[in-house]
């Protein structure tokens, strides 16, 4: 490990012989901003969520609107870097704390799209600060070209809320992932609206597709602007299965199952995020879900193959 002393008479040096890119462009990033590649961009104003966006040459391509306050951030650091208008906003998934704020960018002329059922969803559970994205798409697979880029929308089925959407620029190896992931952080809170079986059997695919570099929608990596990698995908699967093994062997051992929550303790992850206030909370999920069978569930005609 680098010392910071060390660190910045190496960023020193580099930015010195041209090679350190954030300093070489020709402008400085926006503020909350951060290159992940060249024309792809993290954007995450400190509230907990990041977003994502892509400059192709004849247009950009925007993940994640979040809210009104963070879209219109998001929209003044694209127009920063670009004067290229925005084509289209993509949503992840359905959930009122990731999809709102839609209407900035239909108002600057961009294409709002999520998965049908979503899209479904959000027409019937319409949130305050929330517009009925434009377009819908259904199936497993969407890709939408634009100038020289590709990004590809995957929806791997039933893990978490609605029409779940991870996506991937194929060409530079770059994947955006919501709620599915989040780096060094126990899971969210009481689990809500994930189907564990069905997110572990999404993770197993996540893992299974190729990209080098991850933006999370939440993240507590150190260098969290920065997105993470496959090995966070990894990580978290391993952490539900450590969990339910934890579970079950306290359960073996005699206790009583309603007293396994506050028992459970997997110190492998206990500098993680949240640990001592959510582990509890998590094991109380994982129990249930293995006691009265998976929920939320729905029947396949819901989304026809
Ligand atoms: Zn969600």
């Amino acid at each position: 490990m680098l010392t910071g002393k060390q660190l910045s008479t190496l960023l020193a040096l580099l930015v010195g012989a041209g090679l350190y890119n954030n300093t070489v462009s020709a402008q400085p990033l926006p503020e909350h901003t951060a290159m992940i590649a060249d024309g792809v961009y993290a954007y995450g104003p400190g509230n907990g969520y990041y977003s994502m966006f892509v400059v192709t040459g004849e247009g950009v391509i925007a993940i994640e609107s979040v809210n009104t306050e963070h879209a219109k951030g998001l929209l003044q650091a694209i127009a920063q870097v670009t004067d290229q208008p925005v084509k289209y906003l993509l949503h992840s998934h359905n959930h009122w704390d990731h999809s709102s704020g839609g209407q900035v960018f239909k108002d600057a002329g961009a294409k709002t799209i999520a998965h049908a059922e979503a899209l479904e969803w959000m027409k019937v559970n319409i949130g305050r600060d929330m517009v009925v994205p434009d377009e819908g798409w259904s199936g497993n697979r969407k890709d939408i070209r634009l100038g020289d880029t590709t990004i590809e929308l995957h929806y791997l089925g039933m893990n978490h809320g609605l029409g779940m959407t991870v996506f991937r620029l194929p060409k530079q190896k770059i994947a955006y992932i919501a709620d599915i992931v989040t780096p060094n952080r126990v899971l969210f809170t009481i689990v809500p609206d994930f189907n564990i079986k069905e997110w572990e059997r999404s993770l197993e695919e996540v893992i299974e597709l190729d990209f080098d570099i991850a933006v999370y929608s939440h993240s507590n990596l150190p260098n969290a602007p920065q997105g993470g990698t496959k090995q966070h995908v990894v990580e978290n699967l391993q952490f539900i299965r450590d969990l339910r093994a934890a579970i079950y062997a306290e359960i073996k051992n005699g206790t009583h199952p309603m007293k396994v929550p506050d028992m459970v303790q997997l110190p492998k992850y206990k500098d993680w995020a949240m640990y001592d206030q959510w582990l509890a909370m998590n094991a109380w999920r994982v129990l249930l879900d293995g006691h009265m069978g998976p929920f939320p569930w729905r029947p396949s005609q819901a989304n026809p193959e």
